[in-house]
C-alpha cells in the first residue's frame, strides 16, 4: 500500500450514479476523486432515453431544476407490430403538461457533461480518459483503487462503473450473471428540425413524446424499440435478450435487426430527413431484483447499474433516476462513515437499509417477477397479431357482406386468446 495519504473518496465512473455521489459527498466538504475512462463524462454513456425525475426531485433539487434536459413528456405511444400491420396506442395527458413534470427526454452527452460541471463546482476532481483497473486492499477492506499505474488511496470507494461493473466484481459484489440476465441495446440519434419533430408529433415547444415498439421488430424476441423526442433530434434504438439472441445461433445480427426497424414504414415516417449523428450500442440489465447482490463491503459501495439498480416493465424503463438516487444515497453514507471512522462492511450496510426502505428497492421488489411476464414470446408474436388481425377486420369493408363486430372480435380471441396458454398468461399478468 502507498503511502501517500488517504483521500476521502474516490468515484468510479462518471455516469449518473457516480456523479451523483460525487455531487453529494463534495457539497458536504469532503475531498473526492471521480475517475472517468471515457473522454469526458457521458461521452460513453447510452440511454433511451428519457428520466423520471419525481422519485429524484428530493435527492438532488437543484439539478432538477437546473438541468438541460431535452423535452418534457406529454405524449406516450404504443406500437404494437407484426410483419405487415400495426396498431398505434396513444396516451395524452393534460397533467403531464404542467409543472412539475413527470418526465424528460435527455441525451446522456449533454446531461452528464453538464452534471460534471456542477459537480466540479463542488470542488470534486473529475478526471477524465482515467481507467481504474484494480483496487487497493489493506486489512481485508478496500482501501482505494488503482489507475493507470498509479495508486489511489482512499477512505471510501464507491463503484458506479456501470452494468458490466469489474469493480463490483473484484470486490465480491457481483450476482452470479448469465445472458439471460442482459440486453444488447443500439440506438442512433437523429438531427432534425424542431419545427418538424413538433409537427410530426403533434407537440408545442419543448413538449416531448416516448414511443415504444413491441412485436415484430424483434422477431419474436424478448425486447422492443424505442423513439424519444429530443429538442433537435430523435432518439431511436433497439433492445434484445441476449439470450434470446444466443437462441437464434448467430442467425439474426442485432445490427440487421435495427436497420429492419429504422425501415419500417412506422418509424421510417418519423425519422425520415433525419441526419444520422450518432450511433452506439450497450449493455443494459434485465435481471431485476434477482441481478441485485450484496450491495457494500470494507470500504466500499456500489451504486447505479454497477449494482443492477434497473427495471425494464415493457411499458417504462428504468435506471438513471435509480443511478442517481443510489448514488445519493451511497454518498450519504459514506460522508457518515468518513466523520465516524468507521468504514467497515457492517456500517457500510446503512446503505442497503436505505436503498430498501427507498423507491428504488421497493419498486424493484413489487416487479421482482416481471422478467417472467416478459420473457413470455406470445408477447411478442401471438398477441401482436391478435391485435392487428383484429383491427384489421374491424375495419375492413371488403366486397362480401360484413360479419357482426362482435362475432369478429370474439373469432379473433377465439383464434389467438381464448385458450390454454391465454389463460395461463393471464394468470402471470397478476405477477406484474
Ligand atoms: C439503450 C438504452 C436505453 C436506456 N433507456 C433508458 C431510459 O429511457 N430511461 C432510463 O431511466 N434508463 C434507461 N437506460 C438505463 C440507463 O441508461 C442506466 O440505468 C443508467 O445510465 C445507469 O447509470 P450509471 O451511472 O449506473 O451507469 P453508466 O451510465 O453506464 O455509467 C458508468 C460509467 O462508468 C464508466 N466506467 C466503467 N468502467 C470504468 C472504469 N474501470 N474506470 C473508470 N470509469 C469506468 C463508464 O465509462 C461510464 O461513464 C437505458 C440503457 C440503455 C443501454
Amino acid at each position: 500500500m502507498s503511502s501517500i495519504e488517504k483521500i476521502d473518496a474516490v468515484i468510479v465512473g462518471g455516469g449518473l450514479a457516480g456523479l451523483a455521489a460525487a455531487y453529494r459527498l463534495s457539497a458536504s466538504g469532503r475531498q473526492v476523486i471521480l475517475l472517468e475512462r471515457g473522454d469526458a463524462p457521458g461521452s460513453k454513456n447510452v440511454s433511451g432515453g428519457r428520466i423520471y425525475v419525481d422519485p429524484i426531485r428530493r435527492y438532488v433539487p437543484e439539478i432538477v431544476k437546473e438541468a438541460p434536459f431535452e423535452r418534457h413528456v406529454v405524449k406516450e405511444m404504443l406500437v404494437v407490430l407484426t410483419d405487415t400491420g400495426s396498431v398505434l396506442l396513444e396516451h395524452g395527458n393534460e397533467r403531464w403538461r404542467q409543472e412539475p413534470y413527470m418526465s424528460h427526454t435527455v441525451l446522456r452527452a449533454r446531461f452528464d457533461s453538464w452534471f460534471a460541471d456542477r459537480v466540479a463546482e463542488k470542488g470534486c476532481f473529475v478526471i477524465p480518459k482515467r481507467r481504474v483497473d484494480d483496487l487497493l486492499w489493506e486489512d481485508g477492506r478496500v482501501a482505494g483503487v488503482r489507475a493507470g499505474g498509479e495508486e489511489i488511496p482512499a477512505h471510501v470507494v464507491i463503484a458506479a462503473d456501470g452494468a458490466l461493473s469489474f469493480m463490483a466484481e473484484k470486490a465480491g459484489l457481483r450476482a452470479r450473471r448469465t445472458p439471460r440476465d442482459y440486453a444488447v441495446a443500439i440506438k442512433e440519434v437523429y438531427k432534425l428540425d424542431p419545427k418538424i419533430i413538433e409537427d410530426r408529433f403533434g407537440l408545442s415547444p419543448n413538449e416531448g413524446a416516448a414511443c415504444l415498439f413491441m412485436g415484430a421488430v424483434t422477431r419474436g424476441m424478448f425486447g422492443g424499440g424505442f423513439l424519444y423526442t429530443n429538442k433537435d433530434s430523435l432518439s431511436v434504438g433497439l433492445v434484445v435478450g441476449i439470450d434470446a439472441l444466443m437462441k437464434e445461433g448467430g442467425a439474426i445480427e442485432s445490427h440487421r435487426l435495427m436497420e429492419a426497424f429504422v425501415a419500417r414504414p412506422e418509424v421510417e415516417r418519423w425519422v425520415r430527413g433525419g441526419e444520422l449523428k450518432e450511433y452506439s450500442a450497450h449493455v443494459i440489465s434485465e435481471a431485476g431484483i434477482q441481478g441485485v447482490h450484496k450491495l457494500c463491503t470494507g470500504g466500499m459501495l456500489v451504486a447505479g447499474d454497477a449494482a443492477g439498480l434497473a427495471l425494464n416493465l415493457g411499458l417504462t424503463v428504468r435506471g438513471m433516476e435509480f443511478a442517481i438516487a443510489s448514488g445519493v444515497m451511497a454518498a450519504e453514507v459514506a460522508d457518515a462513515a468518513i466523520a465516524e471512522a468507521d468504514t467497515s462492511g457492517q456500517f457500510l450496510s446503512l446503505y442497503e437499509e436505505k436503498l430498501k426502505e427507498s423507491f428504488v428497492l421497493r419498486d424493484m421488489e413489487t416487479f421482482r417477477r416481471s422478467r417472467e411476464v416478459l420473457e413470455n414470446p406470445r408477447l411478442f408474436t401471438v398477441y401482436p397479431k391478435f391485435l392487428c388481425e383484429l383491427f384489421e377486420s374491424l375495419f375492413t369493408v371488403g366486397s362480401e357482406p360484413k360479419a357482426p363486430l362482435y362475432r369478429t372480435a370474439m373469432e379473433k380471441a377465439r383464434k389467438y386468446v381464448l385458450k390454454w396458454d391465454g389463460f395461463k398468461d393471464f394468470l402471470s399478468f397478476r405477477r406484474m
